[in-house]
């Protein structure tokens, strides 16, 4: 994870300190503790008619040109679902609704330290795929014959949905 150095609030330097059961950085001038938490976001398993996998192709770091499901980032003012349908949207040009929900998983992040992901099936959407935002290519693929997939957490919910749907 890329370490901090300096406090957001008042530009003190930050200290390593054994507080509430860890060490944790904390800020040398104000004394503020700067908690790391795994950042939330949220990714959609969308099948098509013929339960072909939608998956898109990064466009950029990390993991540029490995396939993943469509997924980003959760905004402050949005629910997982919201996040969810948003990137799809950004990402595939495709309006989806929320079917069920797969999982909710955490897992190591080079960049932020840990990210907790939530996946969402969609089975309904309009529109017809367009690649959009970070990606740089999309299709369907036959459950049987994925590509291998950028994150471990992407291919924990393909699993989960091969259980419950594909026994
Ligand atoms: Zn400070």
């Amino acid at each position: 994870m890329q370490k901090k150095k300096f406090c957001p609030f008042c530009a003190g330097s930050l200290v390593e300190h054994f507080t509430e059961g860890r060490m944790r950085s904390c800020c040398g001038s104000c004394g503020k503790i700067m908690y790391e938490n795994p950042i939330p976001a949220a990714c959609t398993l969308v099948l098509n008619q013929e339960n072909h996998l939608l998956l898109v192709k990064r466009g950029v770091p990390p993991k540029e040109g490995e396939w993943c499901l469509p997924g980003g980032f959760m905004e402050l003012e949005e629910g997982p679902e919201e996040t969810a349908l948003r990137e799809l949207k950004e990402e595939t040009g495709l309006q989806g609704k929320i079917d069920r929900l797969i999982g909710v998983t955490a897992h190591p992040s080079a960049m932020y330290g840990a990210v907790l992901i939530t996946g969402f099936l969609v089975r309904s959407f309009s529109g017809s795929p367009v690649s959009g935002d970070d990606a740089e290519d999309i299709a369907f693929f036959p459950m049987d014959r994925l590509p291998p997939l950028a994150f471990d957490s992407h291919m924990r919910f393909v699993r989960i949905y091969r259980d419950l749907y594909m026994p």
